[in-house]
């Protein structure tokens, strides 16, 4: 399994999707660089997510909001104070740790082992001290403490700072959500596993505002909207484990939270989550109560925070997309998430009559969907190299296509092969692309 990763971290290297960052000089750890088609996958979760989510509903409104907030935002919302990984270091290699990720309780267990040098004994790490995880900077040229500003560590506040506004602009009414995609900053102590964990990643999030009473019932339908979303990816539900998270264990603001594990090929692990974050946020940004309704008292509603990763959508889209089959490897990526939905070969790249008439049908096609063009070797390594990206059809422009009008599509799944009106090419792909 482990093998697994490797071979995916390889393809999308080879084939553009994703690079390690700042390669060039010797690379930077953790850090990753989306390539062509792995910013097309990732664009084309987002547009899902956002359609599904925004566009499809009349009760989420959107918003876009700066990286760097006010500083006192992170003070109200407990960040500053508690936004912290419990860090031990190796008193040997000086390998730093967080604490609830090492094999074995290092309080209890007596005897641990330093995964980095081998190291083992009672007496290995450190003492744990709370790491803080925001990444820190200054506002302005003097590096003061009054300009301490810290870069975001989750979207989320926005979405609470930003809540009169949105109820005064758009006039929604209880239950109604606010919803964002953006960039978040961790100084993460064991980042890792590809782009499962990196200190600058992206997040998907919904705050979702509810009456307290109705708490449980929203709780309960957001954990199976986003069960559907997990099905939308192309993601087997059985390898999901929806765990319950005890009151030790979840964040201080949390009355309730759930961690959608996926079985990673490193282990089950939270690929998303949901909270139900009661009225703490909008309590510690409004002193006053900020929502009424007509011959109502004032009050501050509560939320139901459902938070989905950008980058973990993306690695666990391509680990269940990629099939080794006879002679050839598929990323059978859902058709809505595919880089390219179609690619166009002419059969000959030598009959300029062939190239051109391909290069019309690419033009057109391209004015709708990405469609890749492919000129090189023959069909066969065509159909293999665009296999390996996941491209659901290739159109080939053959002999037969200049007396009739006529191209051949093959199905990446299937690999069945039929042919097609040139004119008819693009409802056909449509239709199947729906
Ligand atoms: P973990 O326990 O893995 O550190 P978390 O519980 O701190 O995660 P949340 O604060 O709930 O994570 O963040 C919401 C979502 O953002 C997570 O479910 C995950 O998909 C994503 N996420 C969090 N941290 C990272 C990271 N360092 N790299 C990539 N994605 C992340």
């Amino acid at each position: 399994m482990e093998n697994l990763m490797e071979k995916i971290v390889s393809l999308c290297k080879r084939r553009g999707f994703i690079y390690p960052g700042s390669e060039i000089y010797g690379g930077l750890a953790n850090s990753w660089d989306y390539g062509p088609l792995g910013v097309e996958l990732k664009n084309n979760i987002k547009q899902l997510w956002w359609k599904r989510f925004v566009q499809n509903r009349g009760d989420i409104a959107g918003i876009d909001a700066a990286l760097i907030m006010n500083p006192k935002v992170w003070e109200a919302s407990g960040h500053v104070a508690t936004f912290s990984d419990p860090l031990v270091e190796c008193k040997k290699c000086h390998e730093r740790f967080r604490k609830d990720f090492l094999p074995l309780d290092i309080d209890k267990d007596g005897e641990v082992k330093c995964t980095n040098c081998g190291a083992s004994g009672k007496d290995i790490f450190t003492q744990p001290r709370q790491f803080n995880l925001m990444f820190k900077t200054f506002i302005g040229p003097a590096e003061e403490e009054a300009n301490v500003a810290y870069l975001r560590p989750e979207t989320a506040q926005a979405m609470f700072v930003n809540f009169k506004n949105i109820l005064d602009t758009s006039r929604k009414t209880l239950p109604f959500g606010i919803a964002q995609i953006g960039k978040a900053f961790r100084n993460e102590i064991t980042p890792g596993n590809f782009i499962f964990r990196t200190r600058e990643f992206e997040q998907m999030e919904i705050e979702y505002f509810i009456r307290e009473k109705e708490w449980e019932k929203q709780f309960e339908y957001w954990q199976n909207e986003m069960r559907e979303w997990i099905k939308e990816l192309g993601v087997d539900i059985k390898k999901i484990h929806e765990i319950e998270i005890l009151e030790n264990e979840r964040a201080h603001y949390s009355k309730r939270t759930i961690d959608f594990e996926y079985e990673f090929p490193f282990g089950q692990k939270e690929l998303y989550g949901l909270a139900y974050r009661a009225d703490f946020d909008l309590k510690n940004h409004f002193k006053e109560a900020p929502y009424k309704e007509e011959g109502g008292e004032a009050f501050w509603p509560h939320c139901i925070e459902p938070t989905w990763g950008v980058d973990r959508s993306v690695l666990v889209v391509l680990l269940e997309a990629y099939k080794e089959e006879q002679d050839r490897v598929v990323l059978k990526l859902p058709l809505k998430l595919a880089p390219y939905k179609a690619a166009v070969f002419p059969l000959l790249k030598n009959k300029p009559e062939l190239v051109e008439k391909a290069r019309e049908i690419y033009n057109d096609l391209k004015k709708d969907l990405m469609v890749a063009w492919d000129d090189r070797g023959n069909i066969g390594k065509r159909y293999y190299s665009q296999d390996e990206i996941g491209t659901p059809f290739c159109i080939t422009i053959d002999f037969d296509t200049l007396k009739d009008d006529t191209v051949t599509v093959r199905d990446r799944d299937t690999m069945e092969q039929e042919r097609v009106r040139v004119d008819e090419l693009k409802n056909l792909l449509n239709g199947k692309l729906q």
